[in-house]
């Protein structure tokens, strides 16, 4: 594992606080026991370490986090550490239609789809253009919180380059 961002050095990302149709814009997952059976991704992920996971019959590893096997249909799970640290498997460029609302990201930014070993996972590649990255690139797991407009903390994975 690599050095990850604690708290208080991580970015903050920002969803507007006052938006007429909250749950339509703001497309990060509710992230509290309360809300969602993978709180316990949240929670690791909100402490620094990457997780996802595994099931104990079958031994599948997961992406995103289940609450039953897909493979086998248990519902015996347990979470595993991910690595941090991955290779660019395949990219784009996001250059337009984004949803309302989305001051935060200005466009163009650049989108992946990350191999871990384990699993392969899609996220935003963050400090990078298009035409500075290329299949294969080594890239890094980045936490960033989530701002508004609930006051949760919440957080997600990114990633960039190494
Ligand atoms: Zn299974």
């Amino acid at each position: 594992m690599t050095d990850t961002s604690t708290d208080d050095e991580r970015e903050q990302v920002s969803v507007p606080s006052e938006i007429e149709f909250p749950r339509l814009l703001d497309f990060y997952d509710l992230q509290t026991a309360d809300q969602t059976q993978i709180h316990e991704f949240y929670d690791n992920l909100r402490a620094g370490q990457l997780t996802t996971t595994r099931c104990t019959d079958c031994e599948a590893i997961h992406f995103p986090p289940r609450i039953v096997c897909p493979e086998c249909t248990g519902d015996a799970l347990e979470y595993v550490d991910l690595p941090h640290d991955g290779e660019l498997f395949a990219f784009s460029a996001v250059r337009g239609g984004l949803p309302l609302g989305l001051r935060e990201h200005e466009v163009p930014y650049v989108v992946g789809v990350v191999d871990l070993g384990p699993v392969r996972l899609s996220g935003r590649i963050d400090d990078a253009a298009y035409s500075d990255l290329e299949i294969g690139d080594s890239v890094s797991l980045k936490i960033v919180d989530i701002d508004g407009p609930t006051d949760e903390d919440r957080v997600f994975y990114r990633f960039e380059p190494q």
